[in-house]
């Protein structure tokens, strides 16, 4: 499944569940990718399954994919995660971290 794709599953779901969906509630949305990101490190640290952490980790992409369709309606997201992935790839080796070379 594409990010596209994903991302209408997700709004189908949001209507059907009567989440948030408004866009005051981009604020919201981020948040909760953040708790979900907490959730999966607590996930990990606790030892708990590959499937556990997987499915807190899956909690942020939905959150993020659902604040995007709010946010940005009209960025194809599979396009930009592929242009992305090319400007990072154009980048110098270990670029942005340049602390771990002093
Ligand atoms: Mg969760």
């Amino acid at each position: 499944m594409h990010l596209e794709e994903m991302k209408k599953e997700i709004e189908t779901l949001v209507l059907e569940k009567g989440f948030y969906n408004e866009p005051e509630d981009i604020p919201k949305k981020l948040l909760f990718a953040f708790i979900e990101l907490g959730e999966a490190s607590d996930a990990w640290k606790k030892g708990e399954s590959e499937e556990k952490i997987a499915e807190e980790l899956v909690d942020v992409i939905f959150y993020v994919l659902d604040a995007s369709r709010l946010a940005c309606p009209s960025i194809n997201m599979d396009e930009m995660f592929r242009r992305k992935l090319d400007k990072n790839k154009s980048r110098e080796y270990q670029y942005g971290e340049g602390h771990r070379r002093m």
